[in-house]
């Protein structure tokens, strides 16, 4: 008896030690890292015209630029007035930078650099918008293409995404002409026609003729992530996430191959039955979750900003891996942070109820992890499916994910300090770019690709994204001007 005492007295203080030694390695990895934002003293705000930049962006929105991916010329003569009207707007710009017109409807404005060694940057906007979901017009406060300025805000498609990117480059660079500015890096404006349908008319010529002509880009910034309220639980401050990666896009096109014929008799495989059982086996059997690259450089930069248990979580991965994976497992918006997402989008076959089709066609449109390939996704869905009379073919398209850009640069350091300087309450931390953006044509002639718009935007906003009441405040706009400036005047001046 007193020998078993004796061995649960033992056994009670080796489980108070285990608990006590786990304590301390959560608490050790918790804290160990500070903050790693970098200080710097907020910027007096930059003298900006409000309300005469909000009525020329509130212009812009009224020409409807919708691009249309088999009817290129759709959007042609709205392009050319909103062209007209850039030209009018920002006389001081033009008079000392050079514009070319690439492929009918895109715009490269060169801002020559006074230093022939420095490397250029260039800054990205799109032209285009996407077009008013059916039958939600009615759902809209102020008409979509009407540039209302109302309650402080200007409303409509294309305020946010993307010709209020677009237009407060071209304010910043107004006002710094106007000063007398000159850049010492060479400056390039592309502006692309047709990011939401493929950009390879706009975007993609327009890097194809910078590659013609040898030039090495320091950086590329485009529209992408932005200055988040309340998407992380623990996290009191705004992040403003830089996109430092990209996911891939591939479409497979599945088809199954029956006999057709009677209904009559059916066979036991038929092409629709074994395409159905193909596409339930790729929603049962997803690509793995994984935490790693830029999604895993994020935590790391925010875990220290964070309190309460968030903060033990993404300071210990090692330990709560599986817990945080399947938090974020439960939205398609947190998985598809750190998965290849599969969304299967069309299926097509027969059209007679007594006639049993030879085919059917299903798509599935993957978006790609950096790590995976078009390639690694074709083999999954070969294996996964495993029925050899089902052909798998990719859309055209497709692309890998560009390479990921390091954090380490001179240029990211410069963008963490000028987002710091304008917007001094937020905490910057790079992050993954879930949707495709233009930047990704850019991949061969720049060093460094950013995604990255200066807007504040809480998780009700995020509706407004290609959605219903897109808008920005004035407010906002401003900052973003003065965004621009303090980026040319830290990375070019
Ligand atoms: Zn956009």
């Amino acid at each position: 008896m007193r020998r078993l005492l004796k061995w649960f007295g033992l056994l009670v203080l080796l489980v108070v030690a285990a608990i006590a030694a786990l304590a301390g390695v959560l608490a050790f990895k918790t804290f160990r890292h500070g903050s790693q934002q970098i200080a710097v003293a907020p910027l007096a705000p930059i003298a900006v015209d409000e309300q005469g930049a909000a009525k020329r962006l509130s212009e812009a929105i009224r020409f409807q630029t919708i691009s249309n991916f088999l009817n290129p010329e759709q959007d042609a003569a709205a392009l050319d007035a909103l062209q007209a009207h850039i030209q009018a707007s920002f006389p001081a710009f033009h008079a000392v930078a050079k514009r070319e017109v690439v492929n009918g409807h895109s715009l490269l404005y060169t801002w020559q650099g006074s230093d022939p060694q420095a490397k250029p940057i260039a800054l990205l906007a799109h032209q285009d918008v996407v077009p008013i979901a059916p039958k939600t017009e009615q759902d809209w406060q102020q008409p979509p293409f009407s540039g209302a300025i109302e309650g402080g805000y200007i409303w409509g498609r294309g305020s946010w995404d993307d010709k209020g990117n677009l237009f407060s480059m071209l304010e910043a660079a107004e006002l710094m002409a106007k000063q007398g500015f000159r850049p010492k890096r060479t400056i390039y404006f592309a502006f692309g026609h047709d990011e939401e349908v493929s950009g390879l008319r706009g975007a993609g010529k327009i890097a194809e003729l910078l590659a013609s002509r040898n030039i090495r880009l320091d950086y590329v910034l485009d529209e992408g992530l932005l200055i988040t309220e309340g998407v992380m639980k623990g996290l009191d401050k705004p992040a403003a996430l830089i996109g430092v990666a990209e996911k891939g896009y591939a479409t497979l096109v599945l088809t199954a191959r029956g006999t057709p014929g009677h209904s009559s008799m059916p066979p036991r495989d038929t092409a629709i039955g074994m395409l159905a059982a193909g596409l339930v086996q790729l929603e049962n059997h997803r690509l793995p979750m994984r935490i790693r690259g830029s999604v895993a450089e994020m935590f790391d930069t925010l875990a220290p900003e964070m309190s309460g248990f968030n903060r033990v979580v993404l300071s210990n991965l090692w330990l709560f891996r599986p817990l945080l994976l399947s938090e974020f497992a439960k939205s398609g918006t947190t998985a598809a942070m750190v998965q290849t997402s599969t969304a299967l989008t069309v299926f097509n076959a027969g059209d007679k109820d007594n006639v049993l089709p030879g085919i059917a066609e299903a798509s599935v449109n993957f978006r790609l992890l950096p790590g995976d390939t078009q390639a690694s996704v074709a083999d999954h869905v070969r294996t996964t499916v495993a029925n050899d009379k089902i052909s798998i073919a990719p859309f055209e398209g497709n692309f890998d994910p560009p390479p990921v850009t390091g954090t380490k640069s001179p240029s990211y350091q410069a963008l963490t300090r000028t987002i710091r300087e304008v917007f001094p309450d937020v905490i910057v931390a790079p992050g993954l770019m879930i949707a495709a953006t233009d930047s990704r044509h850019y991949s061969n002639v720049a060093d460094n690709i950013f995604r990255f718009s200066p807007v504040r935007a809480t998780p009700e906003d995020l509706k407004r994204f290609h959605g219903t009441n897109e808008r920005i405040s004035i407010k906002n706009y401003a900052d973003m001007i003065r965004f621009y400036v303090r980026l040319m005047q830290s990375t070019a001046g």
